[in-house]
């Protein structure tokens, strides 16, 4: 998790529907735009990182396509 932390967004996956956001760091939690649920930043599963605001929401569409 050390190379994702060092990256300025991550994408994280909601803990409670598996909806993909881009998370500005650093953050200890974020709500869920789908299902409003509160995620915490240390028990959510990333699945992407980058420092470019652009690349980040790119990855989390991706993610978000490949689910539905
Ligand atoms: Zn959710």
């Amino acid at each position: 998790m050390i190379p994702l932390s060092m990256k300025r967004y991550v994408v994280a996956l909601c803990h409670n529907c598996g909806e993909p956001r881009v998370v500005r760091m650093p953050a200890r939690s974020f709500l869920c735009f789908r299902c409003g649920c509160r995620n915490s930043v240390s028990k959510v599963k990333f699945v992407g990182a980058s420092d470019d605001i652009d690349e980040a929401t790119y990855i989390a569409k991706r993610v978000r396509l490949a689910r539905h």
